[in-house]
């Protein structure tokens, strides 16, 4: 069939994950195209725009210094500790809480946490400085793969040819469905809300996470709004809680925040609606098929729980960048970033399920576990930076 475009990399989807793998590979060498049914408004103020913000890991750092994003610069805001709070009672209070510091690894900081806003501007910037062709507006329809080039369909009709087709499409992903990957899911019946607030004490670029039954409420440090001091929040509730929460008036939603983080950080007001994501694991069972490889969501989507979704994500580009040297979308290639990711996709998503199982239970062994388990974290060094590693990644940059 004949093509009206070949490219050595067809990436399809411009959400963060499509925009840094295209910038990534672009830099390595490959000729990109990217084509999108969306992407990023260019203005983080503009309707439509992602009001989350992303916590990125120390691992994380150097494959975005490749992609040309500086994540530890500008507006970037430096998580220098973390703070695990155990609250219930009525009425509510602190029951325990401990304080974790990067120096046990090494390092002064955890990460940077950065609006998803700005960074998806920065790296439209960057693909536009790159001379990477973005077609967006048209989602893939069909995909065809043959032995030695793939080529995708657009509902507008354009025909692509690559030799290796990245799909970077999110969790619905249809280059996995084109591709024939099935996937395994579980569903926990909660939802996470995701807003930024002002509020009037200092955040010391401390991020929480606040624990009790239906899940945590997690505080990431933000640059100041209007003169204060300003967090990301997560807010992961049981479904019809979530749908009750979301539905509040701003003054009924920043009273209840204030009192749900038990006013650690004084009086919480929203500066923005709360978005509402459903909470689900759901892993692809392959990670390659012929001229296909999947990454970020399109392979993996995990509980918002110690900020893996996106670190993981760039831990998949990382390795399709190594794969794709040569010939990219060769099966060796392939097979070996298949083989470099499915294990610590499966490790991250099974720790993250087994943590938020646990930190939504109400039962009585929950409520006795997760203090000593806080503990038993902080008390006991070589234990901690075990955990610490695994769950925040390790400080080798
Ligand atoms: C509340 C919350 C907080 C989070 N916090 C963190 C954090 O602190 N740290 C962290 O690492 N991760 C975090 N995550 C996870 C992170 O936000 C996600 O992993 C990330 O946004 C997903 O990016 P993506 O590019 O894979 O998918 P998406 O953002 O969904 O992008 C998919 C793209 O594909 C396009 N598309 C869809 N269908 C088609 C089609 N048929 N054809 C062509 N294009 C298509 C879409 O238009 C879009 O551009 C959080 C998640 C949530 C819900």
């Amino acid at each position: 069939m004949r093509a009206d475009i070949e490219t050595d990399i067809l990436i399809v989807g411009a959400g963060l994950a499509g925009l840094i793998a295209a910038a990534t590979l672009k830099g390595a060498g490959h000729d990109v195209v990217v084509a999108s049914a969306s992407a990023p408004p260019r203005d983080p103020q503009s309707e439509g725009a992602d009001r989350r913000s992303t916590a990125f890991l120390l691992p994380s750092r150097s494959v975005l210094r490749r992609a040309g994003i500086e994540v530890d610069g500008g507006t970037a805001t430096p998580l220098a500790a973390l703070r695990i709070v155990e609250t219930g009672g009525r009425p509510r209070h602190v029951i325990s809480e401990r304080t974790f510091h990067p120096d046990d690894l090494g390092s002064e900081v955890f990460g940077w946490n950065i609006p998803n806003a700005r960074l998806g501007a920065e790296l439209l910037d960057r693909l536009e400085a790159l001379s990477v062709p973005l077609r967006i507006g048209a989602g893939l329809k069909d995909l065809h793969a043959r032995e030695d080039r793939a080529l995708a369909v657009l509902a507008d009709g354009t025909r692509i040819s690559a030799r290796l087709i990245v799909g970077a499409d999110g969790r619905d992903s249809a280059v996995r469905r084109a591709a024939g990957i099935g996937t395994s899911e579980t569903r926990y019946g909660q939802k996470a809300l995701a807003f930024p607030v002002r509020h009037t004490h200092p955040h010391a670029n401390v991020s929480a996470e606040i624990y009790e039954q239906g899940g945590a409420f997690t505080t990431v440090p933000l640059p100041d709004a209007d003169g204060q001091p300003a967090s990301a929040i997560v807010w992961m509730a049981d479904g019809p809680e979530a749908m009750r929460l979301a539905a509040l008036s701003e003054a009924e939603l920043a009273a209840e925040a204030t009192e749900r983080s038990c006013g650690l950080l004084g009086p919480m007001t929203p500066l923005a609606r709360p978005g509402l994501f459903p909470v689900v694991t759901r892993i692809a069972e392959r990670l390659a098929s012929r001229r296909v490889a999947l990454v970020a969501e399109a392979a993996h989507v995990l509980p918002p729980i110690g900020a893996q979704g996106l670190n993981t994500s760039i831990a998949d580009i990382a390795a399709l960048e190594t794969a794709a040297r040569t010939d990219p979308g060769a099966p060796e290639g392939l097979a070996a970033y298949a083989a470099a990711r499915e294990r610590d996709i499966a490790l991250r998503a099974g720790a993250i399920d087994a943590f938020n199982r646990v930190a939504r239970s109400g039962s009585l062994l929950a409520h006795t576990i997760r203090p000593a388990g806080l503990a038993a974290l902080h008390d006991l060094p070589p234990v901690r930076r075990a955990l610490m590693r695994a769950g925040l990644g390790s400080a080798a940059d």
